[in-house]
Protein backbone atom coordinates (compact mmCIF):
# COMPACT_ATOMS: atom_id res chain seq x y z
CA UNK A 1 0.00 0.00 0.00
CA UNK A 2 0.93 3.79 -0.69
CA UNK A 3 2.25 5.06 2.15
CA UNK A 4 0.24 7.75 3.84
CA UNK A 5 1.86 10.99 5.35
CA UNK A 6 -0.05 13.28 7.94
CA UNK A 7 1.68 16.28 7.82
CA UNK A 8 1.04 19.06 10.74
CA UNK A 9 3.04 21.90 10.10
CA UNK A 10 2.61 25.30 9.68
CA UNK A 11 1.20 26.99 6.41
CA UNK A 12 2.96 30.28 4.59
CA UNK A 13 1.13 31.80 1.42
CA UNK A 14 4.51 32.75 0.18
CA UNK A 15 7.48 30.81 0.68
CA UNK A 16 9.02 27.84 1.86
CA UNK A 17 8.53 26.65 5.57
CA UNK A 18 6.48 24.13 7.44
CA UNK A 19 4.12 22.39 5.12
CA UNK A 20 5.01 24.38 1.99
CA UNK A 21 8.79 22.68 2.57
CA UNK A 22 7.03 19.10 3.66
CA UNK A 23 4.19 18.58 0.99
CA UNK A 24 6.31 18.41 -2.30
CA UNK A 25 9.29 17.01 -1.21
CA UNK A 26 7.37 13.97 0.07
CA UNK A 27 4.74 14.25 -3.45
CA UNK A 28 7.54 14.11 -5.15
CA UNK A 29 9.60 10.57 -3.41
CA UNK A 30 5.85 9.25 -4.18
CA UNK A 31 4.22 9.51 -0.61
CA UNK A 32 0.78 10.40 -0.15
CA UNK A 33 0.40 13.50 2.20
CA UNK A 34 -2.33 14.74 3.98
CA UNK A 35 -1.21 18.44 5.35
CA UNK A 36 -2.83 20.21 8.61
CA UNK A 37 -1.94 23.32 9.00
CA UNK A 38 -1.09 24.42 12.00
CA UNK A 39 -0.89 28.67 11.49
CA UNK A 40 -1.68 30.04 8.29
CA UNK A 41 0.93 32.99 7.67
CA UNK A 42 1.21 35.30 5.23
CA UNK A 43 4.96 34.69 5.27
CA UNK A 44 7.55 33.01 7.65
CA UNK A 45 8.16 35.16 10.50
CA UNK A 46 11.72 36.59 9.86
CA UNK A 47 10.44 38.76 7.37
CA UNK A 48 10.07 42.25 8.79
CA UNK A 49 6.32 41.19 9.65
CA UNK A 50 3.75 38.85 9.15
CA UNK A 51 0.19 38.44 9.02
CA UNK A 52 -2.43 35.54 9.71
CA UNK A 53 -4.15 32.91 12.34
CA UNK A 54 -2.98 29.99 14.69
CA UNK A 55 -4.89 26.88 15.09
CA UNK A 56 -6.00 25.64 17.82
CA UNK A 57 -6.42 21.96 19.90
CA UNK A 58 -9.91 22.25 19.39
CA UNK A 59 -9.83 22.93 15.30
CA UNK A 60 -7.04 20.26 15.38
CA UNK A 61 -9.82 17.66 16.64
CA UNK A 62 -12.38 18.87 15.13
CA UNK A 63 -10.16 17.93 11.88
CA UNK A 64 -9.32 14.50 13.10
CA UNK A 65 -12.80 13.28 14.12
CA UNK A 66 -13.95 14.19 10.53
CA UNK A 67 -11.23 11.96 9.14
CA UNK A 68 -11.81 9.53 11.58
CA UNK A 69 -15.61 9.33 10.84
CA UNK A 70 -14.20 8.60 7.58
CA UNK A 71 -12.27 6.08 8.03
CA UNK A 72 -9.86 8.26 6.66
CA UNK A 73 -7.20 8.18 9.60
CA UNK A 74 -5.65 5.36 8.37
CA UNK A 75 -1.97 6.94 7.58
CA UNK A 76 1.25 5.02 7.88
CA UNK A 77 3.52 7.88 9.31
CA UNK A 78 2.70 11.52 11.43
CA UNK A 79 4.71 14.39 10.78
CA UNK A 80 4.50 17.52 13.28
CA UNK A 81 6.80 20.38 12.99
CA UNK A 82 6.45 23.75 14.66
CA UNK A 83 3.13 23.35 17.01
CA UNK A 84 3.13 27.25 18.84
CA UNK A 85 0.77 26.25 21.12
CA UNK A 86 0.28 24.35 24.36
CA UNK A 87 -3.23 23.27 23.84
CA UNK A 88 -2.67 22.17 20.01
CA UNK A 89 0.42 20.04 21.55
CA UNK A 90 -2.41 18.32 23.81
CA UNK A 91 -4.03 17.71 20.70
CA UNK A 92 -1.13 16.39 18.83
CA UNK A 93 -0.63 14.06 21.58
CA UNK A 94 -4.12 12.82 21.42
CA UNK A 95 -3.93 12.62 17.55
CA UNK A 96 -1.30 10.57 17.49
CA UNK A 97 -3.16 7.61 20.40
CA UNK A 98 -6.10 7.83 17.52
CA UNK A 99 -3.66 7.11 14.53
CA UNK A 100 -2.20 4.55 16.46
CA UNK A 101 -5.05 2.72 17.57
CA UNK A 102 -5.93 2.49 13.57
CA UNK A 103 -2.45 2.11 12.53
CA UNK A 104 -0.64 0.24 15.10
CA UNK A 105 2.49 0.32 13.09
CA UNK A 106 2.39 4.26 12.92
CA UNK A 107 5.91 6.11 12.77
CA UNK A 108 6.45 9.34 14.22
CA UNK A 109 8.85 11.80 12.48
CA UNK A 110 8.87 14.46 14.95
CA UNK A 111 10.46 17.61 14.76
CA UNK A 112 10.44 19.19 17.80
CA UNK A 113 10.57 22.80 16.87
CA UNK A 114 11.67 24.87 19.83
CA UNK A 115 14.85 26.90 18.70
CA UNK A 116 18.20 27.36 17.44
CA UNK A 117 21.26 28.93 17.91
CA UNK A 118 21.05 29.58 21.52
CA UNK A 119 17.46 30.81 21.28
CA UNK A 120 14.08 29.17 22.30
CA UNK A 121 11.32 30.69 20.38
CA UNK A 122 8.78 28.98 22.14
CA UNK A 123 7.44 29.30 25.86
CA UNK A 124 9.07 27.48 28.31
CA UNK A 125 6.40 25.49 29.00
CA UNK A 126 5.78 24.18 25.42
CA UNK A 127 9.48 22.73 25.47
CA UNK A 128 8.84 21.14 29.06
CA UNK A 129 5.29 19.54 27.13
CA UNK A 130 7.20 18.56 24.35
CA UNK A 131 9.79 16.61 26.62
CA UNK A 132 7.13 14.86 29.11
CA UNK A 133 4.67 14.37 26.50
CA UNK A 134 5.25 14.47 22.81
CA UNK A 135 9.45 12.68 22.98
CA UNK A 136 7.79 9.40 24.68
CA UNK A 137 5.11 9.28 21.33
CA UNK A 138 7.84 9.62 18.61
CA UNK A 139 9.41 7.15 16.64
CA UNK A 140 11.89 9.02 14.87
CA UNK A 141 13.32 12.59 16.25
CA UNK A 142 15.16 15.25 14.45
CA UNK A 143 16.06 17.84 17.36
CA UNK A 144 18.61 20.73 15.79
CA UNK A 145 21.69 21.02 18.94
CA UNK A 146 19.96 23.68 20.64
CA UNK A 147 16.71 21.45 20.71
CA UNK A 148 18.60 18.53 21.51
CA UNK A 149 20.01 20.24 24.56
CA UNK A 150 16.92 21.59 25.92
CA UNK A 151 15.39 17.88 25.47
CA UNK A 152 18.10 16.82 27.52
CA UNK A 153 18.81 19.29 30.23
CA UNK A 154 22.85 19.68 28.84
CA UNK A 155 24.90 20.99 26.33
CA UNK A 156 26.60 19.30 24.01
CA UNK A 157 29.82 20.19 23.10
CA UNK A 158 31.40 16.79 21.56
CA UNK A 159 30.47 13.77 19.40
CA UNK A 160 30.26 11.57 23.09
CA UNK A 161 28.44 14.15 24.91
CA UNK A 162 25.88 13.92 21.34
CA UNK A 163 25.86 9.77 21.21
CA UNK A 164 24.93 10.52 24.96
CA UNK A 165 22.31 13.09 24.27
CA UNK A 166 20.66 10.51 21.74
CA UNK A 167 20.84 7.37 24.04
CA UNK A 168 19.17 9.38 26.97
CA UNK A 169 16.31 10.48 24.25
CA UNK A 170 16.12 6.50 23.03
CA UNK A 171 15.55 5.60 26.73
CA UNK A 172 12.57 7.91 26.85
CA UNK A 173 10.72 6.18 23.16
CA UNK A 174 12.15 7.45 19.91
CA UNK A 175 13.75 4.21 18.12
CA UNK A 176 15.91 6.76 15.92
CA UNK A 177 17.73 10.22 16.97
CA UNK A 178 19.19 12.34 14.67
CA UNK A 179 20.72 15.93 15.50
CA UNK A 180 20.74 17.46 12.27
CA UNK A 181 23.42 20.35 12.59
CA UNK A 182 26.19 20.76 15.72
CA UNK A 183 28.87 23.40 16.09
CA UNK A 184 31.97 21.43 17.17
CA UNK A 185 34.53 23.65 19.06
CA UNK A 186 37.62 23.88 16.62
CA UNK A 187 35.47 23.22 13.42
CA UNK A 188 33.84 26.45 12.80
CA UNK A 189 33.18 25.32 8.97
CA UNK A 190 31.74 22.23 9.44
CA UNK A 191 28.03 21.65 10.54
CA UNK A 192 28.13 17.95 12.21
CA UNK A 193 25.06 16.08 12.31
CA UNK A 194 24.53 12.91 14.49
CA UNK A 195 22.31 10.07 13.96
CA UNK A 196 21.13 6.87 16.25
CA UNK A 197 19.37 4.52 15.75
CA UNK A 198 18.00 1.47 18.15
CA UNK A 199 16.13 -1.27 16.97
CA UNK A 200 16.38 -0.29 12.93
CA UNK A 201 13.61 -2.25 11.17
CA UNK A 202 13.67 -4.13 7.86
CA UNK A 203 10.93 -4.40 5.08
CA UNK A 204 9.42 -7.26 7.18
CA UNK A 205 9.17 -5.40 10.22
CA UNK A 206 11.87 -7.27 11.69
CA UNK A 207 14.52 -5.89 14.67
CA UNK A 208 18.18 -5.45 13.55
CA UNK A 209 21.25 -3.68 16.06
CA UNK A 210 21.95 -0.45 16.76
CA UNK A 211 23.69 2.17 14.42
CA UNK A 212 25.20 5.52 14.81
CA UNK A 213 26.90 7.61 12.58
CA UNK A 214 27.81 11.19 11.70
CA UNK A 215 28.56 13.28 8.92
CA UNK A 216 30.51 16.29 8.48
CA UNK A 217 28.43 19.30 6.10
CA UNK A 218 30.35 22.21 4.64
CA UNK A 219 28.72 25.20 6.60
CA UNK A 220 27.82 28.06 3.87
CA UNK A 221 27.89 31.13 6.39
CA UNK A 222 24.38 32.65 6.32
CA UNK A 223 21.30 31.42 8.06
CA UNK A 224 18.65 29.65 6.08
CA UNK A 225 14.83 29.03 7.17
CA UNK A 226 12.70 26.16 6.32
CA UNK A 227 16.32 23.99 6.13
CA UNK A 228 14.79 21.84 9.43
CA UNK A 229 11.53 20.96 8.10
CA UNK A 230 12.91 20.45 4.91
CA UNK A 231 15.30 17.65 6.56
CA UNK A 232 12.61 16.17 8.38
CA UNK A 233 10.20 15.81 5.04
CA UNK A 234 13.04 14.33 3.59
CA UNK A 235 14.55 12.03 5.76
CA UNK A 236 11.14 10.63 6.77
CA UNK A 237 10.89 9.71 2.60
CA UNK A 238 14.03 8.50 2.66
CA UNK A 239 13.40 6.07 5.47
CA UNK A 240 10.39 4.77 3.98
CA UNK A 241 12.29 3.96 0.85
CA UNK A 242 15.08 2.40 3.17
CA UNK A 243 13.92 1.09 5.85
CA UNK A 244 17.06 -0.47 7.09
CA UNK A 245 19.66 1.59 6.15
CA UNK A 246 19.42 4.74 8.39
CA UNK A 247 22.79 5.94 7.44
CA UNK A 248 21.63 5.67 3.49
CA UNK A 249 18.35 7.10 4.52
CA UNK A 250 20.63 10.43 6.17
CA UNK A 251 22.56 10.85 3.13
CA UNK A 252 20.01 10.96 0.83
CA UNK A 253 17.93 13.41 2.74
CA UNK A 254 21.38 15.75 3.23
CA UNK A 255 22.38 15.34 -0.62
CA UNK A 256 18.95 16.70 -1.63
CA UNK A 257 18.66 19.65 0.46
CA UNK A 258 22.14 20.37 -0.21
CA UNK A 259 21.33 20.85 -3.59
CA UNK A 260 18.44 23.29 -2.52
CA UNK A 261 20.73 25.12 -0.52
CA UNK A 262 23.39 25.65 -3.51
CA UNK A 263 20.47 26.50 -5.81
CA UNK A 264 19.07 28.93 -3.24
CA UNK A 265 22.59 30.69 -2.99
CA UNK A 266 23.52 30.73 -6.54
CA UNK A 267 20.03 32.07 -7.17
CA UNK A 268 20.41 34.94 -4.34
CA UNK A 269 23.66 35.79 -4.52
CA UNK A 270 26.41 36.49 -2.16
CA UNK A 271 25.48 39.96 -1.38
CA UNK A 272 21.69 39.28 -0.59
CA UNK A 273 22.96 36.54 1.77
CA UNK A 274 24.96 39.09 3.74
CA UNK A 275 22.19 42.04 3.38
CA UNK A 276 20.25 42.84 6.09
CA UNK A 277 16.55 40.95 6.48
CA UNK A 278 14.66 43.47 4.68
CA UNK A 279 11.05 41.78 2.88
CA UNK A 280 12.85 41.79 -0.31
CA UNK A 281 16.30 40.19 0.96
CA UNK A 282 13.98 37.22 2.32
CA UNK A 283 11.73 36.70 -0.66
CA UNK A 284 15.28 36.27 -2.28
CA UNK A 285 16.38 33.53 -0.10
CA UNK A 286 13.69 31.49 0.02
CA UNK A 287 14.51 27.89 -0.57
CA UNK A 288 14.33 26.61 -4.39
CA UNK A 289 12.87 23.49 -3.91
CA UNK A 290 10.85 23.70 -7.05
CA UNK A 291 13.58 23.73 -9.41
CA UNK A 292 15.66 21.18 -7.57
CA UNK A 293 12.84 18.68 -7.83
CA UNK A 294 15.54 16.28 -10.15
CA UNK A 295 17.85 16.49 -6.93
CA UNK A 296 15.72 15.75 -4.52
CA UNK A 297 14.74 12.47 -6.14
CA UNK A 298 17.65 11.29 -7.20
CA UNK A 299 20.36 13.32 -4.50
P1 LIG B 1 16.77 23.86 11.91
O1 LIG B 1 16.32 24.71 10.77
O2 LIG B 1 15.67 23.10 12.52
O3 LIG B 1 17.64 24.56 12.93
P2 LIG B 1 19.20 22.69 11.00
O4 LIG B 1 19.82 24.04 11.18
O5 LIG B 1 19.73 21.55 11.80
O6 LIG B 1 17.64 22.72 11.23
O7 LIG B 1 19.31 22.35 9.45
C1 LIG B 1 18.97 21.08 8.95
C2 LIG B 1 19.96 20.68 7.89
O8 LIG B 1 20.07 21.73 6.92
C3 LIG B 1 21.39 20.45 8.37
O9 LIG B 1 21.58 19.08 8.69
C4 LIG B 1 22.22 20.83 7.16
O10 LIG B 1 22.31 19.72 6.28
C5 LIG B 1 21.38 21.89 6.46
N1 LIG B 1 21.84 23.25 6.77
C6 LIG B 1 21.22 24.19 7.52
N2 LIG B 1 21.92 25.34 7.57
C7 LIG B 1 23.01 25.15 6.80
C8 LIG B 1 24.16 25.95 6.45
N3 LIG B 1 24.29 27.22 6.89
N4 LIG B 1 25.10 25.40 5.65
C9 LIG B 1 24.98 24.14 5.20
N5 LIG B 1 23.95 23.33 5.50
C10 LIG B 1 22.97 23.82 6.29
MG1 LIG C 1 19.37 25.50 12.50
MG1 LIG D 1 14.02 22.81 13.09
Amino acid sequence: PLPRVLSVQSHVVHGYVGNKCAVFPLQVLGLEVDPIYSVQFSNHTGYPLFKGAVFDGEQLRALAAGLEANKLLNHTHLLTGYIGSLSLLEAIADLCAMMKKHSPHLTYVCDPVLGDEGRLYVARELADAYAAHIVPLASVLVPNQFEAETLTGGSIGSLQEALEACDKLHARGPHTVIITSMGLPGDPDAITLVASTRQPQDAGGRLGGAQAMCMRIDRIKAYFTGTGDLFAALLLAWMHHHPADLAMAVEKAVGGLQAVLAETVRHCGAAALAAERTAEVCALRELRLIQCQGQLQDP
